[in-house]
């Protein structure tokens, strides 16, 4: 069976490994097919591309989109979009800048809270200057002991009701899924059951995601208990959506390695049935079935 990880991060967004080291380590890792799913960003994929030819692998180019729906931050995948696009593109350059503004505005409050420099410190670690996010401020604090892991930085910090968490308007899911499908893309729902949603906020997203034209939701995502797995395969056939498959790895030790997590329940429509890219991948294995 295929190894397929459709969600990964390089240090083009808030991963630790360049584009290129992450297809090495997820092709040491058994990865045959994998995504690179940058936050907001698409400056990776040529050199991951280049990196995958080279060692043997296929790349699907991705992103994961940030978006506000209702109030809340949600993340939606796009698989094979087209980094070249001008509206994707551009769409992402306008939520970059508005990163780079929030970003001064957590550095701001927590100065207020008694804690100097973070804004800089965050802007050193990441690198691209173009894409700082929480988790460069997370491991900032990690590095000057304000937390003792990044879990904690994120307890402590950064989140709603703590020093250096801001309001922030992302982009809308209209716009996310628009930009996705415009450029060719399938536009798949990031890890659910990360999301503070009652179970009708849920199926109203799950609605809404859909009529948009999205395809897919994440079912087995590392940000996803695996006694979770079952029902957002459930919710996803109920829904008339498709399954995905990723690890949502940043760094070594920080989370899952690439390609480290369960298969699709069987039952699952995966969100890659018909990719062309697959079918020389596919073939062999299946011919070996019968
Ligand atoms: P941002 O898009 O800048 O708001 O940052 C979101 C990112 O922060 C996520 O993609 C994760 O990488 C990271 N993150 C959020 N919450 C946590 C957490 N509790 N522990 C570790 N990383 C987190
Ligand atoms: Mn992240
Ligand atoms: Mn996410
Ligand atoms: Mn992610």
């Amino acid at each position: 069976m295929l190894n397929i990880d459709l969600h990964c991060h390089s240090d083009a967004s808030d991963g630790m490994l360049s584009p290129a080291a992450l297809v090495a380590r997820a092709a040491a890792n058994g990865v045959d097919v994998l995504a690179l799913t940058d936050h907001d960003e698409i400056a990776g994929i040529a050199t991951a591309r280049a990196a995958a030819e080279a060692e043997g692998i296929t790349l699907i180019p991705g992103v994961e989109i940030s978006v506000t729906w209702e109030g809340v931050t949600v993340h939606v995948v796009g698989l094979r979009i087209d980094p070249a696009h001008p509206e994707l593109a551009a769409g992402l350059v306008g939520i970059r800048q508005g990163r780079m503004e929030r970003a001064r505005r957590m550095g701001a409050d927590l100065a207020r809270a008694g804690i100097a420099g973070a804004y800089e410190g965050a802007h050193a670690r990441a690198a691209n200057k173009e894409m700082v996010g929480r988790t460069h401020f997370a491991r900032w604090l990690v590095d000057e002991g304000h937390a003792g892991d990044l879990r904690a930085a994120f307890r402590h910090f950064l989140t709603r009701g703590n020093p250096g968490y801001v309001e922030h308007e992302w982009t809308s899911l209209e716009n996310a899924v628009g930009w996705i499908r415009g450029s060719g893309g399938t536009a798949v729902l990031a890890h659910p059951g990360r999301y503070p949603f009652t179970a009708r906020d849920t199926h109203r997203l799950l609605d809404a995601f859909r009529a948009l034209g999205g395809a897919g939701v994440e079912v087995i995502t590392g940000s996803h208990h695996p006694s979770e797995y079952g029902k957002w395969a459930d919710l996803a056939r109920a829904f008339g959506l498709k399954a995905s498959r990723g690890t949502d790895f940043h760094a070594p030790g920080e989370g899952i390695e690439p390609g480290r997590v369960p298969a699709l329940p069987h039952y699952c429509r995966p969100v890659w049935e018909g990719w062309p890219e697959l079918q020389p991948l596919l073939a062999p294995a299946s011919a070996a079935c019968f």
